[in-house]
């Protein structure tokens, strides 16, 4: 695999062991069926608890049986995953991140008691609800609201774009508390079988199909007060979950884009053209060396963002840097891996097109390219461009 300045080197041995246990599983386990789950639109649903059992959903936080490896571990298995596709790495992404992180940082004991241990086993499923039908880039205008009831609080409004939502046992809804001062957006537990909460799968997708999308409404769903999320009121709440799971989409997409080099790479040597290899010609050899080059600057910065983040440095804008940065270079270099495998490049056979169409959403999901430009932008310049 392509590691071409030995990063390899630099791991401890917990870290290239959880790399390798990913590795292993995701050939054995999850490769020989990707293209045909990709192409049916399903998720191998019953690899979800066994990715539990080997430790893939936040196995980067601490206590309630999580085994608290190293950042660098995380992202490695983030690698790892997406490099299969960005489906699976989406899965483990929203239960560890956006819905085991919030309760983890912000929640009471008794939720942290009641989801952690089994949601870090894969036998609940967690989804996490922030994106409105009218409300993507800009979810501070949100509509969904909480007003408060007797015991509890009453929640209304819809959520679409949902990653796991259909077989999400609990949602993280993310609405306007209407009965507080300055309505503050608060993050509430919803269990989906509440009366009330209507789930529909999105079906027509053209990218990230190994990956159960849905839509869900909230009319009327009472959920009682220690349903809501304590430690935290703005939307700062659901920001910092975007942080974590941006943080491993700039491992994962080195990952797929590792994966279509490695594919371009074989294809090119082992294909013949006018009796020859056609990694023999200096065209295709420059496509390699510019692929390898920027995935090797790619993995640079990743491996940068654990070092940050492991001694408490790291700052959204860096994610912001690396989210950006990583997705751009994966859904480039996919192109040109799937353009170097002529027309068996756009085949299911190959993995380039499938990750090259899996970008276009990670390239829009956890906040846009251009988004994080403008969050760069403010960053560097102290000016908001937003609006
Ligand atoms: C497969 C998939 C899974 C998803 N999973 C989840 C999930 O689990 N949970 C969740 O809450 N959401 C999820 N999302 C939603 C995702 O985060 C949103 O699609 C994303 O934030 C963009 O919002 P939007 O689609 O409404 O696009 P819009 O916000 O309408 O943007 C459309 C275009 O306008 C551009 N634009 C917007 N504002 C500006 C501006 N100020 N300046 C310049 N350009 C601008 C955008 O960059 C984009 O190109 C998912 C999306 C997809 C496709």
């Amino acid at each position: 695999m392509l590691d071409f300045v030995g990063l390899e080197s630099d791991l401890g041995d917990e870290e290239r062991l959880i790399r390798d246990t990913a590795r292993e599983f995701v050939e054995e386990r999850v490769r020989p069926d990707i293209a045909d789950h990709y192409e049916a639109g399903t998720f191998p649903t019953e690899l979800i608890t066994e990715m539990g059992e080997m430790g893939f959903y936040a196995p980067n936080l601490d206590g309630y049986d999580l085994p608290n490896v190293s950042e660098t571990a995380y992202g490695l298995l983030m690698q790892e995953l997406e490099a299969c596709d960005s489906g699976l790495r989406s899965m483990a992404s929203v239960q560890g991140a956006l819905v085991m992180y919030p309760i983890h940082a912000f929640g009471s004991e008794a939720q942290k008691e009641q989801w952690l241990p089994d949601m870090g086993r894969g036998e609940k499923i967690g989804c996490f609800g922030l994106t409105e039908p009218e409300h993507g880039s800009n979810p501070s205008a949100m509509e969904t609201r909480a007003e408060a009831a007797d015991g509890g609080y009453v929640l209304n409004g819809s959520k679409t774009w949902i990653t796991n939502a259909p077989i999400a046992d609990v949602a993280v809804v993310w609405a306007r508390d209407k009965s507080s001062d300055g309505n503050p957006v608060r993050g509430f537990l919803v269990e989906t079988d509440r009366d009330g909460f209507v789930v529909n799968k999105i079906t027509e997708k053209l990218s990230l199909r190994a990956s159960i999308t849905g839509e869900f409404g909230l009319n009327d769903v009472f959920v009682p007060e220690e349903n809501v999320l304590p430690g935290v009121e703005g939307m700062k709440g659901p920001l910092s979950c975007l942080t974590q799971a941006r943080y491993g989409i700039a491992w994962g997409a080195v990952g797929a884009a590792r994966d279509c080099f490695e594919v371009a790479r074989d294809y090119a040597t082992d294909r013949e053209q006018f009796d020859t290899p056609i990694a023999s010609f200096q065209l295709q050899q420059e496509k390699l060396a510019e692929m390898a080059t920027q995935i090797t600057t790619s993995q640079l910065l990743a491996h940068r963002l654990a070092e940050l983040k492991e001694r408490g440095d790291l700052r959204p804008q860096h994610v912001s840097m690396a989210k950006r940065n990583n997705v751009r270079m994966a859904r480039d270099q996919a192109r040109v891996a799937r353009e170097m495998l002529g027309g068996n490049g756009i085949t299911s056979d190959y993995s380039p097109m499938r990750h090259m169409a899996n970008m276009e959403t990670v390239y829009t999901y956890e906040g846009t390219h251009d988004i994080h430009t403008l969050i760069l932008g403010q960053d560097l310049t102290g000016i908001a461009a937003f609006e």
